[in-house]
C-alpha cells in the first residue's frame, strides 16, 4: 500500500465543481480537508477538473472523481465505493505521459492530454512542416490546427478529429486537412519538430489559458515525457460503461 494511505490523517485538496456533493462523504473517512500542502488532491468533474488541479498542485498525488450530477455511472462505481477503494489504499497509481512543447525561443508548455497549434485568423488556414527524428515526415500541411496526444487524451480532441484512439505512442492529428491526411501515430520516443510556415498561430496545452503566439518560420519541439504524478483510480475514472452512459445523456 502506498505510504499516504498508512497515514492517520491524510490531507486533501479538493477541487472541481458540486464540491457540496463530495464533501460530506469524505467526512467518512479519516481525511483533512485542507489547501496547502496536501497528500493527496481529489478532482471532482470531467478531464477538465483534472487537468485544473494538475496546473494547481503538480506532483500531487491524484484522484479523479466523475460527479454524479453531470456524469451518470455504472453499478460497479459509484462516488461512495470508488472513495473507499482510495482510503483502503486498493487503487493502483498510474503515471500519464506528458507532452511537452517548446519554442526555439526557450518558452515552453506540457500537457498530459495534447499540444495544440491552432490559427489565429479564422478565416484562414495555417501551413506547417513536421520532422520525426531528424527525418521530414510531412513536407507541408495545409490545416486548421495540429494536435499531438498522448494516449490518455487521444479519447478527446484527438478523437473528435481522427475518429478514433490509440493505447501507446503519440498520435498526430491534421485537424482540416487540405490532403484528407487525418492523422498519424509515431512511436512515444519520437522527437518531433514543427516549423510553421504560414501563421499566424497559437501553442497551447491540455485547457490551460496560457498560449504562446507563433509567427511564419517559427519552430518547436514536441516530445513526451514520463509524468512523476500518481493517478488514482483512472481506470474507474475512464469505464466504458460508465462513458456509454454519459454518451447517451443518462441521468
Ligand atoms: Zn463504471
Amino acid at each position: 500500500m502506498d505510504s499516504i494511505f498508512q497515514k492517520k490523517e491524510i490531507r486533501v485538496a479538493v477541487v472541481g465543481r458540486n464540491l457540496e456533493d463530495l464533501l460530506p462523504m469524505l467526512k467518512m473517512f479519516p481525511c483533512k480537508i485542507v489547501e496547502e500542502s496536501p497528500d493527496l488532491v481529489i478532482s471532482h468533474g470531467g478531464d477538465g477538473a483534472l487537468l485544473g488541479a494538475e496546473r494547481n498542485y503538480p506532483g500531487v498525488p491524484k484522484c479523479p472523481i466523475r460527479d454524479h450530477r453531470e456524469n451518470p455511472k455504472c453499478p460497479r462505481h459509484s462516488e461512495i465505493s470508488t472513495l473507499q477503494k482510495l482510503f483502503a489504499g486498493q487503487l493502483k497509481p498510474v503515471m500519464l505521459l506528458k507532452v511537452v512543447a517548446k519554442k526555439a525561443s526557450g518558452e515552453s508548455i506540457s500537457g498530459i492530454n495534447e499540444i495544440l497549434l491552432d490559427r489565429t485568423q479564422k478565416a484562414s488556414a495555417i501551413r506547417y512542416r513536421i520532422w520525426v527524428d531528424g527525418e521530414l515526415f510531412r513536407p507541408q500541411v495545409v490545416a486548421d490546427s495540429l494536435v499531438i496526444s498522448t494516449p490518455f487524451g487521444s479519447t478527446g480532441y484527438f478523437q473528435s478529429i481522427s475518429r478514433g484512439n490509440f493505447t501507446t505512442g503519440l498520435g498526430l492529428a491534421f485537424n482540416n486537412a487540405m490532403d484528407l491526411m487525418g492523422f498519424a501515430v509515431i512511436g512515444e520516443a519520437s522527437q518531433i519538430t514543427v516549423e510553421l510556415l504560414r501563421g499566424p498561430a497559437v501553442m497551447g496545452a491540455d485547457n490551460d489559458s496560457r498560449l504562446i503566439p507563433l509567427q511564419s518560420g517559427d519552430t518547436f519541439t514536441v516530445h513526451a515525457k514520463q509524468n512523476t504524478t500518481p493517478l488514482y483510480g483512472l481506470e474507474i475514472f475512464r469505464c466504458v460503461d460508465c462513458y456509454d452512459l454519459r454518451k447517451n445523456g443518462v441521468h
